[in-house]
């Protein structure tokens, strides 16, 4: 037994579950096996739906402000069993262990948000053109809300979701990514720690069910789940998008990105350099809002991009466990082959290649890639899951700008420079096009208490913060008229006589 399986077993059973079924699980620290989970069957599938409408007609019951008790109670168990939660994130995707605890840290970050959001899920008093009568809004439960996550978030985009929707009233169903499910199973051994302490919480309030892309589908397709969050590639989004239009499912989709920066000749060049190189190689290029595409002011680029270059060969990577490295490997060999090949196209195009490589050793460690680029073509169009940054010049911020914008994902984007007028152009309408647009730091590495998503390919999604609640409720409009008359709006009349 490997020394990562049996500190898998230790921390499953610390946090209350165990992990045993016919789906292997493969630690990409080194590639071996650390566990199974048992693949949901379509029996198992049809009685997770049955239970989650069935409490979800209990939950809508219940006042916002106790929902929001059981949610203070989870965020609570996540912070006791933090250290142990961010070890197995990391043991499941790979990710640095500081990332593992950030990403639990941001599942406790989302509880409290939702908590006083319990308190504010109010709608608005309109004015109404007709005497005696008055014009509300309300929000109200929207019913049984499917999660479906990738791999490299595997814990803090489910919390982001389900946090805000079991205090809007909604039941939950998680179906977490194939590559990751072990971290699902812990996680849904604390909420149940929380369930038990709340005491009343009905059964089956949030469930988890294991599976590949044929279970996420199977859910989908249920006219019983009346939302579905989904995040993943934008290939998925294309699928899921389409069913649950074709059934006029609510869907959120959270999907690729091709992220950019711009590095002004106004920018703190030390400052844009250490924000480049977290945004692009930090997490192994493996964030949905990771740096993929760099456009670098012409009087800067002979100084920037050999630093740029001399900085990412020199990065520690390794083992993830061990603090000392700061990106560990990509997820499996699958994603080294698409690296690979972008790099390959790259270079056919006349990219001039530095780094790439892969590291000697168990799992797949490369070193970054950065790719000088003439023009945005062939792979610089599309995400590739992994550590490759093509870097451009430009002269002009506004053709940079239209550039950053002439690909299909819209997740990301920002812009280094200290000149003000500038910034504001980047922010503006007629600047980048994407749901995130920042000034003097990278592309990743959002708060949640902002609205996240993108635009386009990204599939125009937004969770987490700010009014992102609102997807999860259904809004009425009530008019109530307290009067003796009924006078119709906008002075239509119909009288009997
Ligand atoms: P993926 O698309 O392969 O899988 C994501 C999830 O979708 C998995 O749980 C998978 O089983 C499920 N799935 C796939 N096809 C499905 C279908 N037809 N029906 C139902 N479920 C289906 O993505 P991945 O490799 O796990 O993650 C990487 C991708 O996710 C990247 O493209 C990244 O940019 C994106 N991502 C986006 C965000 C965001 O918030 N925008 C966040 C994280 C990751």
């Amino acid at each position: 037994m490997t020394l990562v399986k049996k500190e898998v077993e230790g921390l499953l059973k610390r946090l209350g579950a165990s992990a045993c079924g016919n789906l292997a699980v493969h630690t990409p620290i080194d590639g071996s096996q650390i566990g199974s989970v048992s693949i949901a069957s379509p029996a198992d599938i049809e009685s997770s739906i049955a239970a989650s409408h069935d409490v979800f007609l209990e939950w809508r019951t219940v006042p916002a402000p106790r929902r929001g008790e059981l949610v203070r109670l989870f965020g609570n168990a996540l912070r006791d069993h933090k250290d142990s939660l961010a070890r197995l994130v990391t043991i499941d995707c790979g990710k640095p262990l500081s990332e593992g605890l950030g990403e639990v840290q941001e599942m406790i970050d989302i509880c409290d948000f939702a908590v006083g959001l319990s308190r504010q899920l109010h709608g608005l008093t309109i004015a109404s053109e007709r005497p005696g009568h008055r014009m509300m809004e309300q929000w109200h439960p929207l019913g049984p809300t499917l999660v479906i996550s990738a791999f490299n978030f595997p814990v803090a985009v489910w919390a982001w979701n389900a946090a805000l929707a079991l205090v809007c009233g909604n039941s939950v169903i998680w179906k977490p990514s194939e590559k990751t499910p072990l971290t699902a199973l812990a996680v849904q051994a604390i909420f149940e720690q929380a369930v038990r302490a709340f005491g009343d919480a009905p059964e089956h309030l949030s469930q988890v069910v294991q599976g590949g892309r044929d279970v996420g589908a199977t859910l989908v397709a249920d006219p019983r789940i009346a939302l579905i969050s989904a995040t993943g590639s934008t290939a998925m989004g294309r699928t899921v998008g389409q069913v649950a239009a074709g059934r006029f499912a609510r869907s959120i989709l959270e999907l690729g990105g091709n992220n950019a920066a711009i590095i002004s000749d106004k920018a703190d060049v030390a400052l844009a350099l250490r924000g480049v190189l977290f945004s692009a190689f930090g997490t192994t290029g493996q964030r949905c809002t990771s740096l993929r595409r760099l456009f670098v002011h012409d009087s800067l680029y002979d100084s920037f991009v050999p630093a740029l270059k001399a900085a990412a060969a020199s990065m520690p990577i390794g083992d993830p466990l061990d603090s000392a490295h700061l990106a560990g490997p990509l997820i499996d060999e699958a994603a080294l082959t698409a690296m690979q090949a972008a790099l390959e196209e790259a270079k056919a195009l006349g990219g001039i290649l530095s780094g790439g490589e892969r590291l000697p050793g168990n799992g797949v460690y490369v070193r970054p890639a950065v790719v000088e680029m003439a023009a945005q073509v062939g792979p610089v169009l599309r995400e590739t899951f992994a550590p490759i940054l093509y870097v451009m010049r430009y002269t002009d911020l506004d053709a940079a700008i239209a550039l950053q914008n002439a690909v299909g994902a819209g997740l990301s984007s920002s812009i280094f420079s200290t000149d003000v007028r500038e910034c504001e152009r980047f922010l503006s309408a007629s600047g980048s096009d994407c749901g995130i647009a920042n000034v003097n730091i990278g592309t990743s590495g959002a708060e949640i208490g902002g609205a996240f998503g993108g635009e386009k390919e990204t599939g125009g999604g937004r969770e987490s913060g700010s009014d992102a609640w609102k997807a999860y409720m259904r809004r009425a409009t009530n008019t109530i008229n307290y009067s003796n008359e009924l006078p119709l709006a906008q002075g239509v009349t119909f009288d009997l006589g």
